[in-house]
């Protein structure tokens, strides 16, 4: 498994490098953002570790660019600020998760398993379907209308766990054991925020609308 680390203070790069290294991931380093999102571009990674404060373009930059041009890779944003709106930030720019800085190292050997899990999954040949919403898990695609609709990784595998468990109420903490396959404190409104961006791209242009929130409950997919 290739990961590209893009961190311009040599001592958490070599830290994260080495780190993985001896868990042996292939790893490539870059110091700024620039030369980061070219090498992201260039290459076929199957993670991106992404530091929010980067020389020469910023990581939030950088990863809407990459995103741009390459919608299913995965997007891990280091930030050494915490503060929530930094985060959502980082989310909103196409990350699919984000550690804070300083972080302990089985922290960030989680979360990468967790993001790269999906995309060595055995293959399935199922088709989840809900109204005229189609998810296909052997294709990584989902369409509504026969519309096709880009999602992020993490946004993927949020649905994919709402149409599983359809009709069903899911509450934030299932989707963080489930989805976010971690206890860490991930901060619930982080979940409200992936719910809004799948709103955004699944119902927002489409009618029936298919997820309700059950205020102090959680979430439910279904077709009312
Ligand atoms: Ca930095």
């Amino acid at each position: 498994m290739k990961i590209l680390v893009v961190e311009d203070e040599p001592k958490v790069s070599s830290f994260i490098k080495k780190g993985l290294e001896e868990q042996a991931y292939e790893v490539d380093v870059a110091y700024d953002g620039f030369y980061g999102k070219k090498l992201a571009l260039e290459n076929d990674y199957d993670l991106i570790i992404l530091d929010v404060i980067l020389p020469r373009q910023s990581g939030l930059e950088v990863c809407r660019q990459i995103r741009a041009q390459k919608p299913s890779v995965s997007i891990l944003m280091l930030t050494a600020l915490g503060s929530t709106d930094d985060k959502i930030l980082g989310l909103d720019s196409g990350a699919d998760d984000y550690l804070v800085k300083p972080f302990v190292f089985q922290e960030l050997l989680a979360r990468i398993r967790a993001l790269t899990r999906r995309a060595y999954e055995a293959p399935n040949n199922e088709i989840l379907k809900m109204a005229d919403l189609e998810l296909n898990l052997t294709k990584k695609t989902v369409s509504r209308s026969n519309t096709p609709i880009n999602l992020t990784a993490r946004e993927f595998s949020l649905l994919h766990y709402l149409m599983r468990n359809k009709e069903r109420v899911v509450s934030r903490v299932d989707i963080i054991e489930q989805v976010w396959e971690t206890s860490f404190d991930t901060g619930s409104n982080v979940i409200d925020v992936y719910i809004n961006f799948l709103r955004k791209k699944i119902d927002k242009d489409f009618s029936p609308k298919l997820i309700h929130t059950l205020v102090g409950m959680g979430y439910v997919l279904k077709e009312v």
